[in-house]
């Protein structure tokens, strides 16, 4: 009975579907040949690029810690103009929980995108059970492409200590800073020189050994970031800051002149083989535990500024992936009734980190690979397959 019910059903759709073509068929009249000149706003970004290629030669991977859809929001609605992020052509959402916590850390966030694992919050590089798993950088590194990380936090941070180390807590700093040498990243530039020349635990100058391993490493305290020209022929390190790096607010600029400096040197680094970039704008987290929105905000702009430099150079380039996403969000951030343009009423609900599902953002020859709804380890795995890892 419902068997036959619904088959007639169906043979009731096609008949009417039938009946509508034939309508169709009947009713068409021959196209008139447009002869006035369409124009329109082009989008900043054009998506031919995401069509016509599917495999990218470099991969430029940024995360905003801490970045969800509202500190967007507030940053979007705090700028004169458009953010590079409204020009993605490609969105989708990943789920970051921890293996341990519905509430991820920055830490068990990076190494999903990393090594592609869920792990318990603190864990830097491994696996719940702490073994060690290859990141993305090593197996890019093992590949023969040019890699790097640019941070506005300490180098040994979580985020970019993800991608780089294998410890089973974020807090070991100076354990983060020796596996450093255990690559061969061609390029880091963030905060943290303490941990490299003036460490607690031995007596190591990593200078020294960086130096000794063909790597130029300078700092804040010896000269000016953008005064520097690194030898094509070593590799570069460059220290901003004894500990953490300034706020924007506070007088920090160098986000986007160092992404810009990591994209030119490890193209040219790597002409035949591509390279891999993480580029992290850490203190938006940092703005969302001071239930801060000024900090949150100007950290968000710093951030995006910093897109646009990135995208100038993928269009530019045709075969460079570029990927933008949050470890999580921060805060519990909101937007409130009473906001206008000019000042936005805003809120907090926590000091901590939330579950909120996160923005992915791409553009570039695989972006379309990110739309949807899936765990931050498909992010990893994406990634993966797209640069043939
Ligand atoms: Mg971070
Ligand atoms: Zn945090």
């Amino acid at each position: 009975m419902h068997f036959v019910k619904s088959k007639s059903k169906i043979m009731n759709k096609l008949i009417f579907l039938f009946a509508l073509l034939i309508l169709f068929a009947c009713g068409q009249k021959p196209q008139q040949t447009e002869s006035v000149p369409v124009s329109f706003n082009m989008p900043i970004v054009d998506s031919e690029i995401t069509k016509s290629k599917t495999k990218p030669k470099n991969v430029i991977f940024l995360v905003g810690d801490g970045m969800g859809i509202s500190q967007i929001t507030a940053g979007m609605y705090s700028s004169d103009k458009k953010l590079s992020l409204e020009s993605f052509p490609v969105i989708g959402l990943h789920k970051s929980y921890a293996s341990n916590n519905l509430i991820t850390d920055s830490a068990a966030g990076a190494t999903a995108f990393s090594c592609g694992v869920k792990t318990y919050n603190g864990a830097i590089g491994v696996g719940p059970d702490s073994v060690a798993v290859e990141t993305i950088l090593e197996k890019a590194e093992k590949k023969g492409m040019a890699t790097g990380m640019v941070t506005t936090s300490t180098i040994v941070h979580a985020t970019p200590a993800s991608f780089i180390a294998h410890q089973p807590s974020r807090k070991m700093y100076e354990e983060i800073a020796a596996d450093f040498l255990k690559t061969d990243i061609d390029f880091f530039i963030g905060g943290g020189k303490k941990f490299f020349d003036r460490r607690d635990m031995d007596d190591r100058n990593l200078y020294k050994e960086f130096q000794a391993k063909g790597y130029f490493i300078t700092d804040y305290f010896t000269e000016d970031l953008r005064k520097v020209k690194i030898p094509m022929d070593r590799k570069f390190g460059y220290l901003t800051a004894d500990q953490d790096p300034l706020p924007v607010a506070q007088g920090r600029t160098y986000l986007k002149f160092a992404s810009n400096m990591a994209m030119n040197f490890l193209n040219r680094k790597s002409a035949q083989k591509g390279f891999f970039l993480m580029i992290e704008g850490a203190q938006i987290d940092w703005g969302g535990h001071a239930n801060n929105a000024n900090y949150i905000i100007t950290e968000m702009l710093d951030f995006d500024r910093t897109i646009a430099q990135v995208l100038k150079f993928a269009k530019k380039d045709g075969e460079t992936l570029v990927v933008v996403t949050a470890d999580h969000e921060t805060g519990g951030f909101s937007i409130n009734k009473g906001s206008n343009r000019d000042s936005l009423v805003t809120a907090f609900t926590t000091d901590y980190h939330t579950a909120d599902l996160i923005p992915v953002f791409a553009y570039g020859p695989g972006a379309n690979e990110f739309a949807g709804i899936y765990e931050n380890t498909a992010i990893f795995e994406k990634l993966k397959k797209l640069m043939g890892l």
